[in-house]
């Protein structure tokens, strides 16, 4: 279902990010990417949720050619991929309902259903007796949380998730994992960018690792592979 043939990204600057990556990820997959800082991870990501284009090479999501796709159809792949960052990026200034229900409200879905399914998620993330809450009222794990929230609310077929444990201490990560594992089962897929070896060689799973812009190793149920 996400598919890159000979993908290459160079930056304005000349830099090249990805050079010449192949992959096939399935409807349903668990990916961790793994490699060194610049490898080309947050590019491998951001093509896919079509924050940047390609240089050359195809990408498809869902049968879309996302490379390639007209300006107006784009707000229809993006609603189908939820993306969540390492520093959450929640609206500072929203409550929690109000963080996840913007991402409805951009889409125009009735009140009714944006309020049922609001509740709904925050209840699958743990957090319903939050909801009039502030980001800044919350821990980092609970912010996080709401951020997955977002991110699942308009029921997307792919999750892509760029270090989503990286401010958190170990139990808390464990949470935020058992959580990603939770979606995944549910039929969404899960792309994770991860620099923590712990998780990686414990919840085993798919890894493909990232160097120099391209692709170095790719295993089923694979180990981190680096020192940390
Ligand atoms: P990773 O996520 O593995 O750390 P990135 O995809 O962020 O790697 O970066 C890959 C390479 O592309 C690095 O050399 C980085 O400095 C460079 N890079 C990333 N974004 C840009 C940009 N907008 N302009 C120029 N170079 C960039
Ligand atoms: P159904 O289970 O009948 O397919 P829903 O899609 O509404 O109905 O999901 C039921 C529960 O799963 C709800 O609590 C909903 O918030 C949650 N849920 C829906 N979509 C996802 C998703 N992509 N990832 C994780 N949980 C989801």
């Amino acid at each position: 279902m996400i598919e890159l043939q000979d993908i290459w990204k160079t930056y304005a600057d000349g830099t090249h990010a990805l050079r010449g990556v192949s992959v096939l990820i399935e409807r349903n997959e668990f990916v961790y990417l793994v490699g060194p800082s610049g490898a080309g991870k947050s590019t491998f990501m951001k093509l896919i949720y079509r924050e940047e284009v390609p240089t050359k090479g195809q990408i498809s999501v869902n049968g879309f050619n996302i490379g390639k796709l007209k300006p107006r159809k784009i707000p229809y792949v993006r609603r189908n991929i939820g993306v969540i960052f390492q520093d959450y990026r929640l609206l500072p200034k929203l409550t929690v309902y109000e963080n996840i229900a913007f991402a409805m409200e951009v889409i125009e879905a009735p009140k009714r259903i944006i309020k049922k399914r609001t509740m709904d998620v925050l209840e699958l993330v743990g957090l319903r007796g939050k909801h009039n809450s502030l980001p800044q009222q919350l821990s980092g794990g609970e912010q996080q949380r709401v951020a997955i929230a977002r991110a699942i609310v308009n029921n997307p077929s792919v999750i892509v998730a760029d270090e989503p444990t990286g401010n958190l201490d170990p139990e808390t990560s464990w949470g935020i994992m058992n959580l990603l594992e939770e979606i995944n089962f549910r039929g969404t897929t899960i792309i994770m960018a991860t620099h923590n070896k712990e998780i990686v060689n414990t919840l085993r799973k798919r890894v493909i690792a990232i160097e120099n812009g391209q692709i170095v190793r790719d295993e089923v149920r694979g180990e981190y592979g680096y020192e940390n």
